[in-house]
């Protein structure tokens, strides 16, 4: 038996602190497709860490790059110098980019790339003579990270109770989650495309076009229990975006690198946002660090604005672009190319679909959902208990399984490493559907 360890002090987060500590959760080791907990236990991760270790875990190529890193050059400033790994990171990053997204703002994780991709386009606005533009559009269910600006654009309760308006003038979208009409969609639900209508009728009608400064939407919205867009649904967006001058905003940070197997959603969807936030899989998740991809004309209006000598966008953080970040993004980006895990997934994805959707009828399952490599599981709230449903199921296949999930509300959402086969597919849903089965 490990020594105890003192739990005492670690404030969790997003955790039911006190539950967690009277019985913890401990992961001491992980490689490839699993985690190993303190007590020697294999444990298969059905999430990819938190929907980031996209390329398995530990790689080596990208443990030797942070090593390599580490002992060469431990930081370096990106105020007003560089070094070059950073050069090479942003590189990489936009050669895999959709066409004309080929800025790059680096920051530390995906809630200030969240940030950081508001603030741009309120100052774009500003900065090309439009700053009545001011107001921001987010969705309801939707997660854009911790920061003010984040809870401000996102739209879930618990998130945002506590901490006040956060930003004056954001408005919010309906979710376009309908179990009535889309239940057990196999990919993207026929049902709902009309929902964006809703983003011209509340702007023409309540605030006026010519207020709105961005639009920003998760393509899937992940961490709220995979609500996925109706078939049209983000192309109308697009259009009404484009109608009326206002930026829309892609927040990756879950469906970038692979998770659909694209480069991104917006490669998935046909669509191409003037923004795109990513963090996560940026690094395989081994170093802390988010990014906002820029069209080069949003960039370029910032450059012409101001003289040659001056700060053109007042932001940025002592970390944009740490070195061991950077060195972690490139090797990843090797990673995922030279491993090709983004074909891996599309070609996985009708196997992951089926196993998926085979936990239609048992017990409690109100809806599956899924996309490339993400499904999500809907199950019955036990009544006057909801979230405990979806939480017994986790701790039983935590505890009796060995199978990692993660479940918000009674929703079990799974989005796996893409280096997954099809036997620890079927470990993954089998661990499911005994758990479930022995519910009843
Ligand atoms: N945006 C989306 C869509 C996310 O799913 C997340 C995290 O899950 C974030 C932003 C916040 O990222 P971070 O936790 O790295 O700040």
């Amino acid at each position: 038996m490990p020594n105890p360890i003192n739990t005492e002090h670690f404030w969790m987060p997003f955790t039911a602190n006190r539950q967690y500590k009277a019985k913890p959760r401990l992961l001491a080791g992980a490689s490839g497709m699993h985690y190993t907990t303190d007590d020697g236990r294999k444990i298969l991760d059905g999430t990819a860490g938190l929907w980031c270790v996209n390329a398995g875990h530990c790689h080596p190529k990208i443990t030797a790059a942070i090593q390599q890193q580490a002992g060469t050059m431990d930081f370096a400033p990106t105020f007003q110098m560089g070094h070059p790994k950073v050069f090479e990171a942003a590189t990489a990053l936009a050669s895999i980019a959709p066409e004309g997204l080929n800025r790059v703002f680096f920051c530390n994780d995906g809630s200030e790339a969240v940030d950081t991709a508001l603030k741009i386009a309120l100052a774009y606005h500003r900065v090309r003579g439009d700053g009545l533009r001011t107001r921001l559009v987010g969705r309801e269910r939707g997660y854009h990270g911790v920061g003010f600006g984040g809870i401000a654009v996102g739209g879930i309760a618990g998130n945002r109770k506590h901490f006040g308006p956060a930003l004056p003038g954001v408005d919010h979208l309906r979710h376009p989650l309908d179990i009535g009409r889309n239940a057990f969609s196999k990919g993207l639900p026929e049902h709902g495309a009309e929902l964006a209508d809703e983003l011209e009728q509340r702007i023409v009608t309540l605030h006026d076009p010519s207020t709105i400064a961005a639009v920003i939407v998760e393509p899937i919205q992940g961490s709220t229990g995979v609500i996925l867009p109706p078939k049209g649904y983000l192309q109308k967006l697009r259009t009404i975006c484009d109608k009326y001058g206002i930026l829309l905003i892609f927040d990756e940070v879950i469906t970038g690198f692979g998770r659909l197997g694209t480069s991104f959603a917006a490669d998935f969807f046909g669509v191409v946002p003037d923004m795109i936030t990513c963090a996560k899989g940026l690094t395989n998740a081994a170093v802390p660090m988010g990014a906002v991809l820029v069209r080069q004309d949003i960039h370029d209006t910032f450059m012409q604005a101001a003289p040659e000598n001056a700060i053109e966008f007042f932001h940025g953080y002592t970390y944009s672009g740490h070195p061991l970040a950077a060195a972690a993004c490139v090797a990843a980006m090797d990673v995922y190319k030279e491993e090709g895990l983004f074909d891996r997934a599309a070609s996985m994805s009708p196997y992951f679909e089926q196993a998926a959707h085979s936990l239609k009828g048992l017990p409690y399952v109100k809806d599956v959902r899924n996309l490339g490599m993400v499904c999500g599981i809907e199950l019955e709230s036990v009544p006057g208990k909801p979230t405990a449903r979806a939480f017994d199921v986790f701790l039983k296949c935590f505890w009796e399984k060995g199978v990692l999930i993660r479940t918000t509300n009674d929703i079990i959402a799974l989005s796996p490493p893409l280096i997954i086969d099809k036997p620890q597919i079927d470990q993954l849903f089998g661990a499911i559907a005994d758990v479930l089965k022995a519910e009843k």
